[in-house]
């Protein structure tokens, strides 16, 4: 990448360095497409403007400076004081891909005007503006979710949104705390975020706490969310007096934000009447200018497949928060999802990632792995899928209803197979929806659209008479009629290979219409006439060499030899002299060639018609292929729940209300397909068939502890969205949230201590949970000093064990504190102790060698191992075998209290140490004496950075 280009304000206002020692030139910005520039630029404030001159976008100014170091463009200056970068418009949307990736939003500005026509400086207008939240073209986001949300501050801690998922047309809103509008951004992806310009700082700090890293800030005037215009533009788009039939009262919370969004969507979708809706995904592929009028004329962009706002039920959902998805690595991996183009722009948000290998999400959508079959084969599934897997039933009958279709396919294999076959190559008809209520609808969207529509009688004749099924075969049913129509329409007019753009025609197949195959046929007739003509002259006029050809500049024409040129009979006309040859033409020639081309253009007129027609015939039925691809979706995910239970050895877990958990041989969803034999499957029982409904789990680092855990929430997961999950046998009763916690997180989180973050964390579930919830805690209070950590740990544990009266929720807690384990006995009944088994060998030098079995039995580890790990990493011999000495000497009183005294004798130099230089000499050294004078626990990471800087810059002087 290009080291950073000069200051941007160095350039545009005229005031450039090179503007400047030539001060007396005119300013550079001041012609005709300077001006139209700077028009645009004006008309969209925020907004980098890939100006369409030619072949190329350019960007100027400021723009061209910062998109060359974004971009790596070359960075030119044209005119002089204007600086300048381009991207070939055949490139257009690889860059702007990757401008949005990286936080920013383009306007694309094209000709709209045939240069050709153009009386000086050709029109210019800008088609379409791009922002991270509403990106529609199939392009420029993978199957994700992408939606833009509006937040609003409503009092301390509370917050109004509204999202809209633009491809699909899903309009969701919330309310709720800071704190659950992550888990509601992660779910619908939120790519951007409107807040109001008049916001106190709070909606934009909840908006940047919730979203990804990446997420892009629109800041919107203030009287966009005013509720009266909220409410105008809501009514005015979904045509009602009022909201209430949609369940919304006038006065909602959330409607400030809903019509924030809906106006930003007009703003970004619509296009001035000039445009007359050209453009379109590919519309100007190729071509100079998008076709005012052209290509896709008539398709006006409506936001028509907006769904009506709805507020998510909670009721009968599991709740998962942000934190708890992260660290369950649900959609995403904590080390982040795949980088976008490998450029490190802010990674995996956008286009291409799906979830990536190694989460949840993964192992259904995932690249390959065993057998395709026992993936989700369609992009409403996948999208489907996502949104389960973040929003868990909660509710055992309704778990119940999803397993019984799952179930369906699990026992009849032959419609399992169908399905697949039916599914496989399914296009994403929810997003065509979208774009073709956009009037974004390309020739091969339609082309796919009734590809997909065509399946609909044998989705429907496959699910029909299964009894789990009945109410996606009703709903389906009931769209066999106006989308089989639908499907015949198109079908029967486009060929099966459409076109990427109608630019040359051919999306309309022979036959279709008369007046097209008219012009058609004297196009393709063009050639014979031609020759008879040609004949005719030749035996009419006794010239033998005569030729009738065609160029593309001078059209047609007769040649004749210069030789015989004045052979010429007089109804030719000459037209053009070569250097051996003289062209003429003939009135009936002419005729023939004004036949021609406007059959040429009549033909392509004729095709665009027809195309308009039926592109504003589907996008009447909007609304049942939205409904139909939902329905393909939900299959979809079933069928590939069946796969995965039955390549894969899944079970169907008996789902009941009681606070159970019950696991026989689990394995853990993601490294089970990774490791397959080798890993080892472990039981995991709480609540009352284990006699508690707490479990501590200790055992060395590396033993599997932190994955037992999680895999038993996956499990318990899996089984809440209606999935078979991997295990021999497995009770699990509904829960109504599940927590996951993991201390220490590495991650620095935005500025706050890691310990106070994962106190935060901490805090939220024991205000948050019930006896229905599954609570995981992996190494809770190691960001604080020892004992304090051990008591947080303690005091923690003994609140979530809960007591008689108020049962506790089931919890699973990895701790390397074998002092917790003591609370087994004292709270029996409530807590059990569990650890990871380790095979302990003698090693070929007399020490003990340590092999990890991975396997959970009862009772506590008795040691940690944790010397034998770090000798296994490869710690000098020296320090391990130091650290088993003031191991030794160091010893737990009454399991609670470790004696200080103990550990400040340990401190003592042994005089068998090896010899470490500069710890264990112990001759005086200022840094040591530093070191030693550090109360670690009391620093913070960059009070630490400080420190140890200080000692570097020490020892460079030295
Ligand atoms: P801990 O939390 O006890 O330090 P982890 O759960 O992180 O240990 O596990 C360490 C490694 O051991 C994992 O990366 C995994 O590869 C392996 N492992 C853990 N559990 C199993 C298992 N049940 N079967 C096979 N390998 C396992
Ligand atoms: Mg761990």
């Amino acid at each position: 990448m290009p080291p950073a280009g000069p200051p941007a304000a160095r350039f545009r206002g005229g005031a450039t360095l090179s503007a400047m020692a030539t001060a007396s030139r005119k300013d550079p910005y001041d012609t005709p497409a300077m001006r139209q520039f700077t028009r645009f630029k004006a008309e969209h404030p925020g907004c980098v403007l890939f100006f369409r001159m030619g072949d190329f976008y350019e960007m100027f100014g400021e723009d061209a400076v910062e998109m060359s170091r974004v971009l790596g463009l070359t960075l030119s200056e044209r005119p002089k004081g204007v600086a300048l970068a381009g991207v070939p418009h055949h490139q257009k949307d690889n860059y702007l891909r990757r401008a949005i990736n990286a936080g920013y939003r383009v306007a694309v500005c094209d000709q709209v005007q045939d240069p050709k026509d153009a009386k000086g400086v050709v029109d210019r207008a800008v088609t379409q503006v791009v922002t991270p939240g509403t990106l529609v073209d199939e392009d420029l986001i993978g199957d994700e979710p992408a939606s833009v949300a509006a937040v609003l501050a409503l009092g301390t801690d509370r917050f109004a949104a509204a999202a809209v998922d633009l491809s699909t047309g899903r309009f969701a809103l919330f309310d709720g705390t800071a704190g659950s509008l992550g888990a509601w951004f992660a779910r619908l992806g939120v790519r951007e975020v409107l807040v109001s310009d008049g916001d106190d700082g709070s909606a934009r700090a909840a908006a940047e706490s919730a979203g990804e890293p990446g997420l892009a800030l629109t800041e919107r005037a203030a009287w966009q969310f005013r509720a009266d215009e909220a409410l105008g533009a809501l009514r005015e788009q979904f045509a009602v007096a009022s909201l209430e039939g949609f369940g919304l009262s006038d006065d909602d919370p959330a409607v400030p934000a809903a019509g924030a969004v809906v106006a930003y969507l007009r703003e970004t979708q619509s296009v001035s009447p000039r445009d007359g809706g050209s453009n379109g995904a590919g519309s100007n592929e190729g071509g100079k200018w998008a076709a005012s009028g052209g290509e896709f004329q008539g398709q006006r962009r409506t936001l028509s497949h907006l769904r009506p706002p709805a507020r998510e039920e909670e009721d009968g959902i599991c709740r998962l928060d942000a934190v708890s998805l992260r660290a369950l690595e649900v959609v995403r991996t904590i080390r982040g999802g795949s980088a976008g183009d490998g450029r490190g722009d802010r990674s995996g948000v956008l286009a291409g990632d799906r979830g990536g290998d190694g989460s949840l999400l993964g192992v259904f959508v995932g690249s390959g792995g065993r057998g395709a079959a026992c993936l989700v084969s369609t992009a409403m599934g996948r999208r489907l899928l996502r949104e389960w897997l973040c929003r868990p039933l909660s509710d055992a009958g309704a778990i119940r209803d999803r397993q019984g279709a799952v179930a369906s396919f699990v026992e009849d294999r032959r419609a399992a197979e169908e399905l697949g076959d039916l599914l496989g190559g399914m296009p994403d008809l929810a997003r065509i929806a979208g774009r073709v209520s956009l009037g974004r609808a390309t020739p091969r969207d339609l082309v796919a659209l009734a590809d997909g529509l065509a399946r609909l009688p044998g989705v429907v004749e496959l699910i029909q008479g299964t009894p789990t099924l009945t109410r996606l075969a009703e709903t389906l049913a009931l769209l066999e009629e106006p989308l089989g129509t639908l499907a015949d329409t198109v079908g029967a007019a486009c060929v099966d290979e459409a076109p990427a753009t109608l630019r040359q025609g051919g999306l309309i197949r022979d036959g279709y219409d008369a007046e097209l195959d008219e012009a058609r046929g004297l196009q393709r007739d063009a050639g014979a006439w031609l020759a008879k003509y040609q004949t005719e002259l030749i035996e009419q006029h006794d010239l033998p060499s005569l030729k009738v050809g065609f160029n593309k500049v001078f059209g047609y024409y007769i040649e004749l030899p210069a030789a015989q040129a004045r052979r010429a009979p007089d109804v030719f006309t000459r037209k053009q002299t070569l250097k051996n040859a003289e062209r003429y033409i003939t009135p009936e020639l002419k005729t023939f060639e004004e036949k021609v081309t406007t059959a040429e253009d009549r033909a392509l007129e004729r095709e665009r018609a027809i195309f308009t027609g039926l592109l504003l015939e589907s996008a009447r039925h909007v609304e049942e292929i939205s409904a139909f691809a939902d329905a393909v979706g939900e299959l979809d995910v079933y069928r590939c729940f069946a796969e995965k239970a039955t390549l894969r050895g899944w079970t169907r877990p008996e789902v009941v209300d009681e606070p159970a958990l019950e696991i026989e041989a689990g394995r853990h969803p993601v490294l089970d397909e990774l490791l397959g034999e080798r890993f080892v499957p472990n039981d995991a029982v709480l609540g009352r068939a284990a006699d508690a409904s707490l479990a501590l789990i200790t055992g060395p680092n590396m033993a599997g502890k932190s994955t037992f855990i999680r895999q038993t929430a996956l499990l318990a997961l899996l089984a809440s969205v209606g999935s078979y999950v991997p295990a021999d046998r497995a009770v699990i009763g509904a829960c109504d949230r599940i927590f996951t916690r993991v201390g220490a997180d590495d991650a620095l989180h935005r500025g706050q201590s890691t310990f106070m973050v994962e106190m935060t964390e901490t805090a939220a579930i024991l205000h948050g949970c019930t006896d229905r919830s599954l609570v995981i805690l992996d190494e809770i209070g190691r960001g604080t000093s020892t004992l304090d950590g051990l008591s947080l740990a303690w005091a923690i544990a003994e609140r979530l064990a809960g007591d008689a009266e108020q049962p506790g929720p089931r919890t699973l807690f990895a701790t390397h504190y074998h002092e917790l384990t003591e609370l087994e006995e004292r709270l029996s009944g409530r807590v059990k102790n569990l650890h990871v088994q380790v095979r302990e060998w003698p090693g070929a030098d007399g020490k003990t060698e340590i092999v990890f079995v991975h396997r959970i039995g009862p009772g506590r580890a008795d040691r940690s191992y944790g010397v034998h790990v770090a000798r296994l990493a490869g710690v000098p011999e020296g320090v391990t075998r130091r650290a088993e000495e003031v191991l030794r000497s160091l010893s737990v009183q009454d399991g609670s209290r470790v004696e200080t005294q103990k550990i400040a004798e340990a401190k003592r130099p042994s005089r068998n140490a090896d010899q470490m230089g500069l710890f264990t000499e112990f001759l005086p050294h200022p840094a040591v004496d530093r070191l030693r004078e550090l109360k670690l626990d009391a620093l913070t990471p960059m009070q630490a950075f400080d420190v140890l800087r200080g000692l570097v810059e020490d020892a460079e002087e030295r």
